[in-house]
């Protein structure tokens, strides 16, 4: 990456992660697409870094970059009930970020208007009509928007009140063809011992290959050795697995905000905008964030061409925001074990309705149905306490 020639531009994309690659992807794609775009990232995304898994029941922008995709899912509960959820219509696909850093950047190769800046940043602020991204390689304006994926999100990493997804993964090659491919483990929760929501979540991509992902839905990040302790102990006792039994291909490790903004509603009018995980685009329940990217970004993009600068960047329901928040305050009093939660909203209601209702496309009705299937006591006090701290999480 060279140092762009000019120092102004249309549109400056602060971070070219999943958010910033993809916003610059529809804008290409649009009829914005000819203006000055600059990318600023201070690494370059040549590598497989993580994986992106989401679900759908109609076809999406980049289903053809997925490795795999399933179209059944087991639910392993913690008193060892087992079940197959068939989720037609819907997949769940996955997709390597690998993969798609190559797929996205070869589409924006050919625009020769984008340009790349390998460069730290440090600073945002406005300048006559416009703003400026500060870096370690002198400062850039944007004429029109600034987008800002590198700002952190409002979720302190050491406070255990502060509900974060927390895992670590590995993909792994058996010598011997032990997995079965056709189904993925979406929640194990055998593996849960305590209140705290933990369970494994298997990706088997081939008879020998498998994504094993050793995850929390909780406010205490653990040592790594943690994890992968766990992740030994589960293939020793699911599948016989000694160390010398398979190859580590990759180790992912994330921490994901699991929170809600707070009043925090940007529209378009803003000249520095945040997307992606900065921007809260994060479904605070589940940690995802692919999918709802890229219907927030290609909505945004579709506002910006057609000057409609009243927009919402990211639409929440305040109902749904609220019912959010019921759930994470349920993880953090943990008066039921986090299994549980699962346990009942999936074994007493359709798969479909539980991805329809994790990605906020429930009606309000089938949202009050889906709550009478939750355990009444741990959801009413936090309800009850939310109530009485002005509906705000600790
Ligand atoms: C291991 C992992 C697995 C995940 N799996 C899923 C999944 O299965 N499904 C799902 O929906 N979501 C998943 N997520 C959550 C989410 O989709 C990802 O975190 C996603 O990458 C978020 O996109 P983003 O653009 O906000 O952040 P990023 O992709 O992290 O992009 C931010 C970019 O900003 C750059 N940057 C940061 N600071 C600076 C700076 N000062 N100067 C210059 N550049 C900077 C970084 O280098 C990075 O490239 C996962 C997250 C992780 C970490």
């Amino acid at each position: 990456m060279n140092k762009p020639v000019q120092s102004q531009f249309a549109f400056i994309i602060a971070g070219g992660g999943m958010a910033g690659l993809s916003l610059a992807y529809y804008l290409s794609k649009s009829s914005l697409g000819d203006l000055p775009i600059l990318i600023i990232d201070q690494f370059p995304k040549n590598k497989n870094d993580k994986t992106w898994c989401y679900w759908s029941d109609r076809e999406e922008e980049f289903d053809k970059v997925a490795e795999k995709s399933w179209d059944s899912l087991w639910f392993h509960s913690q008193s060892n009930q087992s079940k197959l959820l068939n989720i037609s219509p819907f997949q769940y696909n996955k997709i390597n970020s690998g993969d798609w850093y190559s797929y996205v950047n070869k589409q924006l190769a050919t625009k020769h208007n984008i340009q790349f800046l390998e460069a730290k940043i440090n600073s945002f602020f406005y300048k006559g009509l416009g703003g400026v991204v500060g870096t370690d390689q002198g400062d850039f304006y944007a004429s029109q928007k600034v987008f800002d994926s590198i700002s952190t999100f409002t979720c302190d990493f050491e406070n255990p009140q502060h509900i974060k997804q927390h895992f670590l993964g590995w993909t792994i090659e058996s010598h011997f063809p032990v997995f079965k491919p056709e189904s993925a483990d979406l929640f194990d929760f055998r593996v849960a011992f305590d209140m705290e929501c933990e369970f494994m979540y298997v990706l088997p991509t081939s008879p020998k290959k498998a994504l094993f992902e050793y995850t929390f839905f909780s406010g205490n990040i653990r040592d790594k050795t943690f994890y992968r302790d766990k992740l030994k102990a589960y293939l020793l006792a699911y599948y016989g697995f000694g160390e010398d039994d398979y190859d580590l291909l990759e180790e992912e490790y994330g921490v994901i905000p699991m929170r809600p903004m707070e009043d925090d509603f940007q529209n378009l009018h803003v000249k520095i905008i945040k997307i992606g995980t900065s921007g809260g685009f994060v479904k605070s329940t589940t940690g995802y964030s692919f999918l709802r990217t890229q219907h927030t970004l290609k909505e945004l993009v579709a506002n910006l061409e057609a000057k409609n600068f009243k927009a919402l960047v990211l639409k929440e329901l305040q109902f749904k925001k609220w019912l959010d928040k019921v759930f994470l305050q349920v993880f953090i009093d943990q008066k039921i074990a986090g299994s549980k939660v699962f346990e009942s909203l999936f074994f007493k209601n359709s798969p479909q309705k539980m991805l329809r209702f994790l990605e906020e496309k429930t009606s309000l009705r089938e949202d009050l149905s889906l709550m009478l299937t939750v355990p009444t006591y741990p959801f009413l006090s936090a309800a009850i306490k939310l109530f009485f701290k002005g509906n705000k999480l600790p």
